[in-house]
C-alpha cells in the first residue's frame, strides 16, 4: 500500500483542475466557435500588406477554400501539402483541408526538393499549395508532372499545384489561389462527418535527431490541446479577444500552429502574420499592431536581447512572452526582460508527438501562479506526467532528472506509416516517452536538461550541453555559442565549444574555458574553444549539433 502511493504521488498533474474537453468538435468548429459572437472582430493580420481579415471574413474564406479544393478532387481522408510562409493562405489552406476532412502536411519551402519531395511522398499528398516562387522545386524529377487540368483518376500521375500570388503571374500548368477562392461556393460544400480519431495535420518533427517523422495528429487531439491551453475558467494560457499573437515562428512547425494560431483563434484574438522573420519588420509590426502575445525561440530571444534596435520601438503592448521549442537559459531571459520590462515571461514545452505542449508557464493563467526562473511551468491539465530512469524505466520522484513522459488525449494517433517507431514511443499504458531529461520540483515545476541523445559523456558523468550554453550566452563578448561531444581517448568524450564572438570582441579560448571552469563541477569544464562565424540553427530555433559533431569529426579525420 504504500509503495502504491509513493508510485501515485510521482505520476504529477496540473494544479489547475480538468475540464470539459469538447472533444467530439472538428477542429475547425472548435476553433471558429467564437466566430458567430465576435464577427466582426479581427482575427488575421497580414503584416506584409496590413490586411485584416475579421471572424466572419475568415470563416467564410476557409469555407470557400474548402470549396475550392473540394472542386480539385480533395475529399475526406486525402491529403494536401503546404509549401508556404506564414500567410493568410496558409490559414486558409489548413482550415480548408479540415472542412473536408483532409489532412495538410506543411513543409519548409527552403528545404530542398529531395526533402520536399520526401515528405509529399511518404505523406501521399496529391495536391500542393505554394508561392510561384518554390514550383521549380516542385518540377524536380521525383515529382509528378504538373498539370492543373488533373481529374479524379488522374492520381499519382499527375500533381496538382495551386500558388497564391497574383493571378497574373501563375506558373505553366498551376492553378491561382484567389481565383479558384473568389468562384468557389461554400454552400456547396460536402456534408461530412469527421470522427476525433480522424486525422487533421500530418507536421514533420523537426529532425533535430535524425530524419523528420511524419506524426499523425487528430480532430480531437487538436481539440484537446488547445483546450489544455485556453479553455476552462482558469486558463492556462491566458488569450482574450483584443489580444494580438505575433506569428511569426513557422506554421509549418507544430509549435507556431497550435499554440500561436489554433489558441489565438479559440480564444478570440488576432493572429498577426509574417512571412518570415526580419528583426526591423517584426519590431515595427509589433508596435503598430500592438501585439500582446508574443511566441519566441531561444535564436530570437538571443536575437532580441543582444540588439540595440529595439529601444526605438514602442514594445509597451506585449504581456506575454512565451519561449519554447528549445532550452532558454535564465541568463538571457533576464537580459531581455530589462527591455520588456512590463510582459510576463516563462516556457512552454513541446513536442510534435505530444500534440505538442506538455507543460506551459503557470504564470500566464488567468489566474497566475509564479514560476521559477528557468522551468517550462506545470504539466497542463487533463494530463499526467512523469519521469523515468532511462535505463531501467523505473518510475523516479521530484528532483531526480530523467526521461519524460506524458500521457493524456492530446497526443499524437502514432508515426506516420511506422507502426514499429509508434511503439517504441508511446507504450503499452499509453505513455509517450519523450527522449528529454528533466526533473519536476517541490513545486511541481517542470526543468529540462537536455535530450537524453544530447548528454555529453565525460568518464560516464553527464554534461549537460544546454547548461554549458546558457552559462556562454550570459558573456558579454559572446554573441553565441554551442556545445558538443568530443572524442577523447581517456575520458570517451569531452565537452567542446563553437562561439561566435559578439562584434569587436576578441576574447580568446583560455579567456572562456576559465570564465566556464570558474561556475562548473570539474567534468563539465570546456576542452576546446573553437571559433566560428555562426552557429546552424534549425527553422524551429534549434541548434543543429549534429552539423558541428560532424564538423569536429571531419577535422579530426583531416
Ligand atoms: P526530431 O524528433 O525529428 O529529431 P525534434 O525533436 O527537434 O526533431 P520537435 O518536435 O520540434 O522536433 O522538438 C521537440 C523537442 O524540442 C523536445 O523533445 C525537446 O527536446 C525540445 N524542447 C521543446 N521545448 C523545450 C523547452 N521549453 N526547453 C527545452 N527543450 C525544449
Ligand atoms: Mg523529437
Amino acid at each position: 500500500v504504500t509503495e502504491m502511493v509513493a508510485l501515485e504521488e510521482t505520476v504529477f498533474r496540473s494544479k489547475l483542475p480538468d475540464i470539459e474537453i469538447p472533444s467530439h468538435l472538428p477542429l475547425h468548429e472548435y476553433c471558429f466557435a467564437r466566430a458567430a459572437e465576435l464577427p466582426d472582430a479581427p482575427c488575421l493580420i497580414a503584416a506584409a500588406t496590413g490586411t485584416t481579415y475579421t471572424y466572419a471574413e475568415t470563416r467564410l474564406l476557409c469555407r470557400k477554400a474548402a470549396a475550392s479544393l473540394h472542386g480539385l478532387g480533395v475529399g475526406q481522408g486525402d491529403r494536401v501539402m503546404i509549401l508556404l510562409q506564414n500567410s493568410v493562405e496558409f490559414v486558409l489552406t489548413f482550415f480548408g483541408a479540415s472542412f473536408l476532412g483532409a489532412v495538410t502536411t506543411a513543409a519548409n519551402p527552403f528545404c530542398t526538393p529531395q526533402e520536399i519531395h520526401k515528405q509529399f511522398k511518404t505523406s501521399g499528398a496529391r495536391l500542393v499549395v505554394t508561392q510561384s516562387a518554390y514550383v521549380d522545386k516542385l518540377r524536380h524529377e521525383a515529382f509528378p508532372r504538373i498539370d492543373g487540368a488533373a481529374r479524379s483518376g488522374d492520381e499519382g500521375s499527375v500533381l496538382t499545384v495551386v500558388t497564391v500570388d497574383d493571378a497574373t503571374s501563375t506558373p505553366d500548368g498551376c492553378l491561382a489561389f484567389w481565383e479558384l477562392v473568389a468562384s468557389a461556393d461554400e454552400a456547396a460544400l460536402p456534408a461530412v462527418s469527421i470522427s476525433p480519431d480522424d486525422p487533421v495535420a500530418l507536421p514533420f518533427s523537426s529532425g533535430t535527431t535524425g530524419l523528420p517523422k511524419g506524426v499523425v495528429l487528430t480532430h480531437g487531439g487538436q481539440v484537446a490541446g488547445v483546450a489544455q491551453q485556453v479553455d476552462g475558467a482558469n486558463p492556462n494560457l491566458y488569450m482574450r479577444e483584443g489580444d494580438v499573437a505575433l506569428c511569426v515562428l513557422p506554421l509549418f512547425h507544430i509549435f507556431s500552429l497550435n499554440s500561436v494560431l489554433l489558441c489565438a483563434l479559440r480564444a478570440g484574438a488576432a493572429v498577426m502574420l509574417m512571412p518570415r522573420f526580419e528583426m526591423g519588420a517584426m519590431l515595427e509590426g509589433i508596435q503598430r499592431w500592438r501585439v500582446t502575445v508574443a511566441a519566441v525561440v531561444p535564436p530570437l530571444v538571443l536575437a532580441l536581447a543582444k540588439n540595440p534596435a529595439l529601444e526605438k520601438y514602442d514594445l509597451s503592448s506585449i504581456r506575454i512572452v512565451l519561449s519554447g521549442a528549445a532550452p532558454l537559459g535564465k541568463e538571457l531571459v533576464d537580459a531581455l526582460r530589462a527591455r520588456v520590462p512590463q510582459a510576463i515571461f516563462g516556457q512552454g514545452y513541446g513536442m510534435t508527438e505530444a500534440g505538442p505542449v506538455l507543460s506551459m508557464c503557470p504564470a500566464f493563467a488567468k489566474e497566475p501562479s509564479p514560476a521559477k526562473p528557468g522551468s517550462c511551468g506545470t504539466v497542463v491539465r487533463n494530463a499526467e506526467l512523469k519521469v523515468v530512469d532511462p535505463d531501467t524505466g523505473l518510475l523516479l520522484g521530484r528532483n531526480l532528472p530523467g526521461e519524460i513522459c506524458i500521457r493524456g488525449p492530446q497526443i499524437m494517433k502514432g508515426y506516420l506509416n511506422d507502426p514499429e517507431a509508434t511503439a517504441r514511443t508511446i507504450d503499452v499504458d499509453g505513455w509517450l516517452h519523450t527522449g528529454d531529461i528533466g526533473y519536476v520540483d517541490d513545486d511541481e515545476e517542470v526543468f529540462i536538461v537536455d535530450r537524453v541523445k544530447e548528454l555529453i559523456k565525460f568518464k560516464g558523468f553527464q554534461v549537460p550541453p544546454a547548461e554549458l550554453e546558457a552559462l556562454l550566452l550570459a558573456h558579454p563578448s559572446i554573441a553565441d555559442a554551442a556545445v558538443v561531444p568530443q572524442k577523447d581517448d581517456a575520458a570517451g568524450e569531452v565537452p567542446v565549444a563553437f562561439v561566435v564572438r559578439a562584434a569587436d570582441s576578441d576574447i580568446a579560448e583560455d579567456a572562456i574555458k576559465e570564465y566556464i571552469s570558474k561556475q562548473v563541477v570539474f567534468y563539465k569544464r570546456l576542452h576546446r574553444v573553437y571559433f566560428t562565424h555562426s552557429i546552424p540553427k534549425s527553422a524551429s530555433g534549434k541548434i543543429l549539433r549534429r552539423e558541428l559533431r560532424a564538423k569536429l569529426a571531419a577535422a579530426a579525420t583531416a
